[in-house]
């Protein structure tokens, strides 16, 4: 829920005067929304450590001092980040570290004066002092960093993003008078100029992420903004000594040398994962493989990131083994593989259960009365659910974060795939803008049938309704290999068990039912999963009972007893034919 409602506070400040959003602005970040706080009354306490600090040579000679006036200014720009007052404040800021550094000697403050100049400019780019911010660049690679090179390009950065700027002749002269340091001539200016404001045009492919197994890996590429991309497959080519190749091109897209762009996956899956720009505007990421079975490409929103599963053979017993290990352990391990796989293939036995508890870290998930956040309370869930999956159902309990971390929802499924975990359970706790909206719903991935499925998963998915239906039209592609009919019969067994449980000790526990949402942490499980909202933070009674360990433990009793459920009847239904 609480991008949701940081969209709507956005709204309507802007729609309301100056003042008054500052008001809110002061409301949203400090507990006491007193007027001294604002960031016009923050700004001139900076103003005054500022000038104190100039005037006296005494009050120079000690860090502190120059660190009080920095914290000052810090204030404003992180609490008032939409004032006029913020961007002055980071500008003065950069001064203070700029000067600091000389006398603290100390590059790392060089490097946070260019930190935040940087951001200025970057961030409040039609502000007058972004034109400022990017010429102090300029002039802090050159004098104190002696690093022509670096200067030349901040200077040129002047040019480009700001040629209306005041500071646009100033950086003309210092561009001429490198250009004669450096041997540069005028046409490479030019050239530079345009090359580096068509490359501003494109999309930057910002990081390639990887998980692996010898039967599975999930690729993630993470894009600066949205591209067109397109996956092809190559046979293998055996006059070229070429394996198989799954190549994803990226239309409008630009790779920084920096990022490690050849990943060795050593498996017998893939070989290899490379990237690299194609011509001009492609970037053209290529997987080397050789024994895939299927592959799914698929791309999610905030941040846009394009992810590829690649699933492969499993491998017949015995063949996975290792030939540096004894023989006797070899065959144990045979064995060992032949009985799970048989196992496995018939469905016969759950052993190892995903526990999920969603957000973390950064993202806290839903917040509700007196700072109570879902990332703890689904964290506590999932302690409790292991210990009942373990002692109850003798299954394996596996979490996906066991602290409070944040985990990129792409990497919680990799981690199940990976696993070779048989169950994934999400846990989440659900917000509504009407406090009297409260009960419980269990979800299986599917395309989203209702408006509340859908704005469910846009929450949880961390993006808008408009991506999440731009979703639906790819995830029918992707069900064909999803295990939808035993999500939805786990989604069922699961829901069944917690209703049961959470009514048999609380009131007026309200139903909300099976239902089925377009989830990114669900998309590309490999087992049967469903993702559980066990009440909401914003009705009262929910989220007294939410604080409380008894619900919990209810809850999770109820989630194990519907698993066990489950797994009776998959079992029955083997044994009856
Ligand atoms: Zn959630």
């Amino acid at each position: 829920m609480w991008r949701f409602l940081v969209r709507r506070h956005a709204l309507i400040s802007v729609s309301l005067s100056l003042f008054f959003a500052l008001f809110l602005a002061s409301s949203a970040y400090s507990s006491h929304p007193l007027p001294k706080d604002s960031a016009q009354s923050l700004f001139k306490q900076a103003q005054d450590c500022f000038n104190g600090l100039y005037q006296s040579p005494n009050k120079r000679r000690y860090r502190h001092n120059w660190e009080g006036c920095i914290t000052r200014y810090e204030r404003v720009y992180k609490g008032f980040p939409d004032t006029d007052e913020a961007v002055w404040a980071m500008y003065k800021a950069g001064k203070l570290w700029t000067d600091l550094s000389r006398y603290s000697g100390k590059s790392s403050d060089l490097d946070q004066a260019i930190a935040l100049y940087r951001e200025l400019a970057k961030r409040y780019k039609a502000h007058k002092l972004a034109d400022d911010a990017q010429y102090k660049l300029g002039v802090i690679f050159y004098e104190r960093k002696k690093d022509s090179r670096q200067a030349y390009i901040e200077f040129l950065k002047v040019e480009i993003n700001f040629p209306q700027g005041d500071m646009c002749a100033k950086a003309s002269l210092m561009l001429d008078r490198l250009e004669r340091i450096l041997g540069k001539k005028r046409v490479a200016r030019e050239k530079g100029k345009a090359d580096y404001t068509k490359l501003q045009q494109m999309v930057r492919v910002e990081d390639i992420r990887h998980w692996s197994t010898p039967t599975y890996t999930r690729v993630v590429i993470d894009l600066a903004d949205q591209v067109k991309y397109e996956g092809h497959l190559l046979k293998k080519d055996p006059d070229l000594k070429k394996p198989r190749r799954l190549y994803v091109d990226l239309g409008n897209a630009w790779i920084n040398k920096e990022i490690e762009t050849s990943i060795p996956i050593k498996n017998n899956l893939l070989r290899m994962a490379r990237a690299g720009q194609y011509d001009k505007d492609t970037v053209r990421v290529v997987l080397d493989i050789d024994n895939m079975v299927g592959y799914k490409i698929f791309h999610l929103f905030d941040p846009f990131r394009i992810v590829i599963d690649v699933q492969g053979e499993e491998t017949m017993p015995g063949e996975a083994a290792s030939a540096e290990k004894p023989p006797e352990k070899k065959v144990k391990k045979e064995e060992m593989q032949k009985e799970l796989s048989l196992a496995k293939q018939l469905g016969l036995r759950v052993r190892r259960i995903i526990i999920d508890a969603g957000h973390g870290g950064k993202d806290p998930g839903a917040v509700g009365r007196k700072g109570m956040k879902e990332k703890d309370i689904v964290l506590k869930l999932a302690r409790i659910l292991a210990e009942k999956v373990r002692d109850n159902l003798d299954c394996q309990p596996v979490l996906t974060r066991g602290t409070d971390v944040f985990l990129p929802l792409e990497k919680r499924t990799a981690m199940a795939n990976i696993e070779k975990a048989d169950l994934f359970i999400s846990l989440h706790v659900n917000a509504h803008r009407y406090t009297n909206v409260q009960g419980l719903e269990t979800y299986f991935l599917n395309i989203a049938l209702d408006e509340d499925s859908m704005n469910l998963a846009a929450r949880e998915n961390a993006t808008s309704t408009k991506n999440i239906s731009d979703l639906q039209v790819i995830l029918n592609g992707l069900m064909l290999n999803t295990k939808i009919h035993e999500s939805s019969r786990l989604a069922e067994f699961v829901h069944r068990g917690l209703m049961s449980e959470v009514s048999g000790g609380y009131k007026q526990v309200k139903n909300r039912g099976v239902r089925q949402a377009p989830f990114y942490v669900l998309i590309g499980a490999e087992m049967p999963a469903v993702l559980v909202e066990i009440g909401y933070i914003t009705n009262p009674v929910e989220c007294t009972r939410l604080g409380s360990d008894a619900y919990l433990t209810r809850v999770a009793s109820g989630i194990a007893a519907g698993i066990g459920h489950y797994m009776k009847d998959m079992e029955a239904a083997y044994k009856g034919g």
